[in-house]
């Protein structure tokens, strides 16, 4: 009747996998050059492979022959960065994820931010997200540390702990499975407006450690955290609240450095599993403790968050009025620098802190 947790893959009548073990995860899919979805092998059938980057954010801000700087420094295309897929699942997850995000996150922000009031809108988004983070991870599998081979041939993916990303898969499928998310399966995520005058209008930063996404469509800004169930928010709910103006992208950038050493000061972490009742409905289930525990605000790990997530923006922000990168970096590393708010921990909107030459 029921398969508690993820001990052994599932395949019901019709042959789908509902349910992939932790191990068959790994090895088909991280590992074995599966579709990332299904599970199929190309030999088996017609492939057509995933954008990472989705087409219609490729399309919507002209990024085809824009270049996307992978972790080891090496330049692809966005048009040719793409993920082991069969061509049935494009097709699902055009049809269920990519289309139905691609107009929830369209228009002005109020709009978009109307459309989070429904519970269903903001659960197909954190899907998404949970797919953007995956399909970014699993091509890091092929992805070399050292873009001068004759340093090694290790690839990023040697790095991972690939379980780490098991229920990042299950919740990312669900679309596939028809899988119900439980509460508390939805982890943190946190709508805001940005205004980053002279980024870019697409922005994404992951902390991969903290299984932390920030991703900026337009005005749009989204922060989550894929395997907190809410905690990350719920802990920073005072600051969020006072948010009452759209904010810069280095702000932005610090919220998901907010959300990542939350979710890293956890002390007893939410688990998760998945149940298959009469070999076809498909339930993922978060088990919370009863009470919230943290561990104390360590103000160094924030600021080596917030370094991470800040990037390449560090070359074109001010710290103290200096505009010196190695200044701006020693301070930020401190995890004494707060963009979001001012020395009296008041809010302080986006207009305050754009640099003056932007
Ligand atoms: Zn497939």
């Amino acid at each position: 009747m029921a398969e508690p947790n993820a001990a052994r893959t599932f395949i019901n009548s019709d042959g789908r996998t509902l349910l992939f073990s932790c191990e068959d995860f790994v090895e088909q899919i991280c590992k074995g050059g599966a579709c990332f979805i299904c599970g199929a092998s190309p030999t088996q059938t017609t492939f057509n492979d995933e954008h990472i980057v989705p087409r219609w954010v490729l399309r919507r801000f002209n990024l085809f022959d824009k270049a996307i700087t992978l972790p080891g420094g090496e330049k692809r295309r966005y048009g040719g960065y793409r993920v082991q897929c069969c061509a049935s699942c494009n097709a699902v997850l055009g049809e269920r994820v990519e289309n139905p995000v691609s107009e929830l996150l369209s228009g002005e922000f109020g709009t978009v931010a109307a459309r989070m009031a429904s519970e269903d809108a903001v659960e197909l988004v954190y899907i998404w997200l949970c797919l953007l983070f995956l399909k970014v991870h699993l091509k890091d599998a092929a992805v070399p540390v050292h873009k001068d081979r004759r340093r090694g041939t290790h690839v990023i993916g040697d790095l991972y702990d690939w379980a780490d990303l098991h229920h990042v898969h299950a919740v990312a499928r669900a679309p596939y499975t028809g899988a119900t998310l439980l509460p508390f399966v939805v982890g943190s995520i946190f709508f805001v407006e940005v205004d980053d005058r002279g980024g870019d209008e697409w922005d994404f930063v992951d902390l991969t450690f903290a299984h932390t996404i920030a991703v900026r469509v337009g005005r749009v800004g989204i922060v989550a955290v894929l395997n907190d169930a809410g905690a990350a928010e719920s802990s920073w709910s005072h600051r969020l609240s006072s948010i009452d103006a759209p904010i810069s992208g280095a702000q932005f950038r610090e919220l998901a450095a907010m959300f990542a050493v939350a979710n890293d000061d956890i002390l007893e972490r939410p688990t998760y599993g998945t149940l298959i009742i009469q070999e076809r409905w498909v339930t993922i289930f978060a088990k919370v403790p009863a009470k919230l525990r943290m561990a104390n605000f360590d103000q160094k790990k924030f600021g080596a968050a917030l370094e991470f997530a800040l990037g390449n923006m560090i070359d074109r922000i001010a710290v103290d009025g200096s505009r010196d990168p190695n200044y701006v970096r020693e301070r930020v590393a401190s995890g004494e620098v707060r963009f979001l708010i001012d020395e009296k921990g008041r809010f302080r909107p986006g207009s305050a802190v754009w640099a003056p030459s932007d």
